[in-house]
């Protein structure tokens, strides 16, 4: 029933305001790992070590070997807008690394138990630290807070354990762990065929076997024979644009006319981070259209570097789709670089292995 005359206008309690903003930026585990990920990588680790438990609703753990954390700096880790990436909003237009808001660790705090073990070089030990709503907080009622020092290695580990339990809704929507887990093996894919120099592994917990094991060495050929298969490993080109006018490099691998699938593979970064664009999507298809037979799909694997002041990139992190300027240049350029690649190193493949 409505009431008749207005209620009075309350302000929501800052918990309460935290996890709503936290439960839009995460909205299933595979957005909390993408932030992990990437700020492991922003901490120069060679390994990456992913363990997944129940798609990511039970547990997420990632195991790096990047420069750790300072003990000082735990106290200030998870709240929001804490970052040793930025200072000034004009450091967002220049900034080289992924993160940039320093709003993932908060969040995630806010809507999951997490818990830091990270030890630095110059560390005698490793110390291990566990949240709650931003703040430092003890792993068991009553016990202190502070961090503890433990033993462990040069890294940083966290773990993110039952996320959403306090947005009962948000957890019982999710239907299967299983698509949730093809959601994570997806991103962890993407940043093993795109990082170079890291090696990177993902498992569910309590398994041995691997879903996704990459060593550090690999090549970028490598990298997608491991995640996609060696059937389209065997059928790719390598390309590469660059216009000095439109600002942007990009280089990459794509399948040739030999190669054919139902649904478009596209793997997409844009400054090193992981995003869609339903605009270059679409335009690589039109670009196959003439090669492949009606309803074949190529794989892609592009990395596109744009002058950062062209890209905007201060935009919300739930947005996967990037804007940049002079798309419509950009997208055109490498189109026709792949499309004159296609054209001169079909024929020979076609020969090559028909004969
Ligand atoms: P952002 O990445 O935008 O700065 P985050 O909340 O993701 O914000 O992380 C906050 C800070 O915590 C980072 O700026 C970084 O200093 C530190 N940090 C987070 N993860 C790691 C990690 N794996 N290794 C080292 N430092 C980390
Ligand atoms: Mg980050």
């Amino acid at each position: 029933t409505r009431p008749s005359s207005p209620r009075k206008i309350v302000a929501l309690s800052e918990d309460v305001v935290n996890k709503i903003a936290a439960g839009e930026i995460i909205v299933a585990p595979v957005h909390a790992l993408k932030e992990l990920i990437e700020n492991a990588v922003d901490a120069g680790s060679t390994s990456l070590e992913v363990v997944v438990k129940d798609g990511g609703l039970k547990l997420l753990q990632i195991t790096d070997n990047g420069h750790g954390i300072e003990k000082g700096d735990l106290p200030i880790l998870c709240e929001r807008f804490t970052t040793s990436k930025l200072e000034t909003f004009e450091d967002l237009s220049s900034i080289g690394t992924y993160g940039f808001r320093g709003e993932a660790l908060a969040s995630i705090s806010h809507i999951a138990h997490l818990s830091v073990t990270t030890r630095t070089k110059e560390s005698s030990c490793a110390w291990k630290a566990h949240y709650a709503g931003g703040k430092l907080a003890p792993s068991k009622p009553g016990q202190d807070p502070a961090p503890k020092s433990i033993a462990g290695r040069p890294g940083t580990q966290i773990t993110v354990e039952d996320l959403f339990y306090n947005i009962p809704t948000r957890r019982r929507a999710f239907r299967s762990a299983s698509e949730e887990f093809a959601k994570i093996l997806d991103i962890v894919g993407r940043y093993s065929v795109h990082c170079s120099g890291i090696g990177f592994s993902c498992k569910k917990h309590g398994e041995s076997s691997m879903a996704i094991s990459v060593a550090s060495k690999a090549t970028t050929l490598d990298r997608i024979r491991q995640v996609h298969g060696a059937a389209v490993a065997r059928e790719l080109i390598q390309f590469d644009a660059s216009s000095e006018r439109w600002g942007f490099r990009c280089e990459g691998w794509v399948s040739n006319a030999n190669y054919s699938i139902k649904k478009t593979t596209m793997l997409l970064f844009i400054n090193h981070r992981s995003v869609e664009s339903t605009a270059i999507k679409k335009a690589i298809e039109q670009t196959y259209q003439a090669f492949l037979p009606k309803g074949g799909h190529p794989f892609s694997y592009l990395s596109l570097e744009i002058e950062p002041q062209r890209v905007d990139v201060n935009v919300h992190p739930t947005k996967r789709e990037v804007n940049f300027l002079n798309e419509d240049e950009i997208i055109e350029t490498i189109c026709s670089s792949i499309q004159i690649k296609l054209g001169s190193v079909d024929t020979s493949r076609t020969f090559m292995t028909q004969s």
